[in-house]
C-alpha cells in the first residue's frame, strides 16, 4: 500500500492510492496515518479495503506521509564516501542525532531557511517509519518492526550543526528542515531495502545519485541497535543516512541561499520537490 495524508497543514486527511494512482480517502475508516494504524493490526486491516470502493479524494497539498511522529532519529555517516567528503572518520556504530519533529513537513512545501542561516545542504534518505515498537529489538525479527519506508529530505543547516558548538541538532531541527513521503509504502511493496536508488538534484544538476546498497549499517541492525538505547513507538521515523554529494562535500561547497529548488527521490517510494525560501 501507497499511504499519504493530503490537506492544509495540521487537518490532512488519510488517503490511499488506488491501483491507478488516485488517491482516496480513507478518514472513513481511520483517523490518521499515525500511531496504531500503523502497526502490523492496522496495516492488515487496511490491507482488506478495496481502494477503488472510497471516495476520490482531490488533492491540493501532500503532507507529511506520517502524523504524529514522536521521535524523529537520524542516522549520521552511514555511507562510506559520504563520511570521508565530510572528511569524519568512518563510525564503529552508528553514529544517532535527533531532530526535532516540529521539522516534519510535507514533500512539496517550502523548505525554509532559518534566520541567520549561510550553509543550507541537503540530504535524500532512505525513511524507515516504525510500526510495531519495542526495546531491544532482535536484528533477525527488526524488519518485522518495520510498517514501511519513505523519502526524506534531512536539510541542514551546516554552519549550525557544526560551527556553533555541541550537537547536530542545531542544524537539522528548523521547521520544514524534515519533509517526508509523498507516500508511506508498505515493508511488502519493498522487496529488498539494501537495494533502492536514491537521488537528488538541485536547480536540475544532479548533485547525489546513490544505492542504499552501499550503507554502511543497513536498516535491520539500526532498528535493533537504535532500540538498545531507547523504546522505539508506531510512527517513529528513523532517517538512515545520506549518500555522497552534499552541498557540503563540493569543491568549492555550494550552500542554498534561498531560490533554489530541490527534487528527490528514491525507487518505488515517489519523488519530493521543495522550493527553498528564507525565514
Ligand atoms: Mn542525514
Amino acid at each position: 500500500m501507497k499511504l499519504l495524508r493530503v490537506g492544509p497543514a495540521g487537518a490532512e486527511r488519510p488517503a490511499m492510492l488506488d491501483g491507478e494512482g488516485q488517491v482516496r480517502d480513507l478518514s472513513g475508516i481511520v483517523d490518521d496515518i499515525a500511531g496504531d494504524v500503523l502497526m502490523p493490526e492496522g496495516l492488515a486491516r487496511l490491507a482488506t479495503v478495496d481502494p477503488t470502493t472510497l471516495p476520490v479524494l482531490p488533492v491540493d497539498r501532500v503532507g507529511p506521509c506520517v502524523g504524529q511522529v514522536g521521535t524523529f532519529l537520524c542516522i549520521g555517516l552511514n555511507y562510506a564516501d559520504h563520511a570521508a567528503e565530510a572528511g569524519m572518520d568512518l563510525p564503529k556504530e552508528p553514529v544517532m542525532f535527533m531532530k526535532a519533529t516540529s521539522a516534519v513537513c510535507g514533500p512539496t512545501d517550502n523548505v525554509r531557511l532559518p534566520r541567520g542561516s549561510t550553509k543550507g545542504d541537503w540530504e535524500v534518505e532512505l525513511g524507515v517509519v516504525i510500526g510495531k515498537g519495542g526495546s531491544y529489538i532482535d536484528e533477525e525479527t527488526a524488519l518485522d518492526h518495520v510498517a514501511g519506508y519513505c523519502v526524506v529530505n534531512d536539510v541542514s543547516e551546516r554552519a549550525f550543526q557544526i560551527e556553533r558548538g555541541g550537537q547536530w541538532t542545531k542544524g537539522k531541527s528548523a521547521p520544514t528542515f524534515a519533509p517526508i513521503g509523498p507516500w508511506l509504502v508498505t515493508r511488502d511493496e519493498v522487496a529488498d531495502p539494501q537495494d533502492l536508488a536514491l537521488w537528488l538534484e538541485v536547480d536540475g544538476h544532479r548533485y547525489q545519485s546513490g544505492s542504499t546498497r552501499t550503507m554502511v549499517f543497513g536498516v535491520r541492525h539500526l532498528v535493533h541497535y537504535v532500540s538498545q538505547f531507547m523504546c522505539l513507538r508506531p510512527g517513529d521515523v528513523i532517517s538512515t543516512g545520506t549518500p555522497p554529494g552534499v552541498g557540503m562535500g563540493q569543491k568549492p561547497p555550494v550552500y542554498l541561499n534561498g531560490g533554489e529548488v530541490m527534487r528527490l527521490g528514491i525507487d518505488g517510494l515517489g519523488e519530493q520537490c521543495q522550493s527553498v525560501v528564507r525565514d
